[in-house]
């Protein structure tokens, strides 16, 4: 089975040239000028930019949180994905009290069997930190884990205690697994919320109140300084504020081994849409919390210059209106109580061409960047390249025909993901995928859906790289 894209531009998260891609048994084989076309499908992609697919590293497909579960699930958040370009993704499987780690990846598996449209993998969280769980986490590379996450925040659910991060970092270490951290002081977040809840302070907009932004800095400045004394390659998920970044800058320059990931919606959404009247706030609910429109700014300096590596979503779905007409319960859960409000915000189908859009577009990052943060990092930090992540000889040809010129305005009346509302409603953006093809097999063209269920495979990942 052979394919041949022509008259495309390709670009890389180094190199941009005008080429013809030719796809062979899932794989790129050639890439030259004036390919033979004889006995291949062809793909005219004139005009067109053709970039790796897009590989989102935090997702939160099919969760419970909160008496809840997210209302994306495999297929239709999948879907979603492909639509907005993305390829492949990461999720986390999390470890229930009891289970050993290798339990919850098979738990996780058991949601995505069936259900898959793009390739995916999957880190797991360690939330029952017993000595059994932490001797486990060597043997998660035979079942292609090559990340493990730990929770500095979430007491009582997820938070583990320095002791069990140190000694996650040293197995880590041992394993050559990326040991991923939520950087949010849990201790301060749970009184701070028990002081909050006991003054009646119950509105959507004190959510920002309990998570201040020092503590998202000092939890970052102490997985930094444990990375450094253990040797343990280090990813910071979702940095928000310029508190926490600003204390990667300083491990970076100190050599520390200690990568960072932003996610889309620090960019766009801010306090003061937390902070309206009613309880509209609850849809941008989500830990660490959105910040403000200077943070944004030192996000996109700090994409720019190379202190933040990734974009991802933390793609989290809750409907603002949900527990009603058999829709599961959402955002509403918080209404007697911001605490109550499950966290998250949904983004996996948009990432892309808002970034697209707001950072080539406008000059904030060159496209090489944008190839970069959205997918070449991501590949290697999560073991994953170059298998994927790039467009070379013998990788995947995950391959994503971007229409530069492509106009469109998002909104949830039309986007793929299964949730009530969108991030970005309203947004005009500019350059749109309009055919994604994950190893060789168009997945979506032009709006329409090509493959079926069940057709997205599970990556096997190893030897994660800092970026
Ligand atoms: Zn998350």
């Amino acid at each position: 089975m052979k394919t041949i894209i022509k008259n495309g531009t390709v670009v890389t998260a180094s190199d941009t040239f005008k080429a013809d891609v030719l796809i062979e048994d899932g794989k790129v084989s050639l890439i030259g000028q004036n390919l033979p076309s004889e006995g291949a499908e062809v793909i005219d992609a004139a005009g067109m930019l053709l970039m790796p697919g897009g590989i989102d590293p935090h997702t939160h497909l099919d969760m419970p949180f909160g008496g809840t579960t997210t209302t994306d699930d495999f297929y239709t958040g999948q879907t979603a994905a492909a639509f907005g370009g993305t390829t492949c993704h990461v999720d986390f499987a999390l470890q229930q009290k009891g289970q050993t780690l290798k339990q919850g990846v098979e738990m996780w598996q058991e949601k995505a069997e069936g259900k898959t449209i793009i390739d995916y993998g999957f880190h797991v969280a360690i939330t029952d930190p017993t000595e059994a769980s932490i001797n486990e986490i060597p043997s998660l590379v035979d079942i292609g884990v090559s990340s493990l996450k730990v929770f500095q925040a979430y007491k009582g659910a997820f938070m583990v205690d320095d002791t069990a991060l140190y000694k996650a970092m040293e197995k880590a270490r041992d394993a050559d697994i990326m040991l991923m951290t939520h950087s949010e002081n849990g201790d301060a977040i749970a009184l701070l919320t028990e002081q909050l809840v006991a003054a009646g302070k119950l509105d959507p907009g004190y959510h920002l109140d309990a998570h201040p932004r020092e503590i998202e800095g000092e939890a970052s400045a102490r997985a930094i300084a444990l990375s450094a004394v253990t040797g343990a390659k280090l990813y910071i998920v979702h940095m928000s504020c310029s508190d926490s970044i600003a204390q990667m800058a300083l491990g970076r320059d100190r050599g520390y081994n200690v990568m960072g990931e932003t996610c889309t919606q620090y960019m766009f959404k801010f306090e003061e849409d937390m902070r309206v009247p009613g309880y509209e706030g609850a849809k941008w609910a989500c830990g660490p919390p959105v910040r403000t429109p200077e943070d944004a700014e030192f996000i996109w300096e700090s994409l720019r210059n190379t202190t933040l590596q990734t974009v991802a979503t933390d793609h989290c779905s809750f409907n603002y209106e949900g527990g009603v007409d058999g829709k599961l319960p959402g955002k509403e859960l918080g209404k007697d109580g911001w605490h109550k409000i499950p966290n998250g915000i949904p983004g996996i189908e948009d990432r892309m061409p808002v970034m697209y859009h707001n950072g080539v577009n406008s000059g904030k990052i060159s496209l090489n960047r944008f190839v970069a943060i959205t997918s070449t990092n991501a590949a290697k930090a999560m073991g994953m390249y170059p298998q994927k992540g790039t467009i070379a000889i013998g990788s995947d040809a995950d391959i994503v025909v971007w229409d530069p010129n492509k106009e469109h305005t998002i909104s949830a009346k039309t986007h793929h993901m299964n949730v009530d509302y969108n991030a970005y409603e309203g947004m005009q953006v500019k350059g749109m995928p309009v055919r994604t093809i994950i190893r060789g097999t168009t997945v979506v063209d032009n709006g329409k859906l090509c493959v079926e269920k069940g057709f997205g495979k599970y990556v096997n990942r190893k030897n994660p790289v800092i970026v």
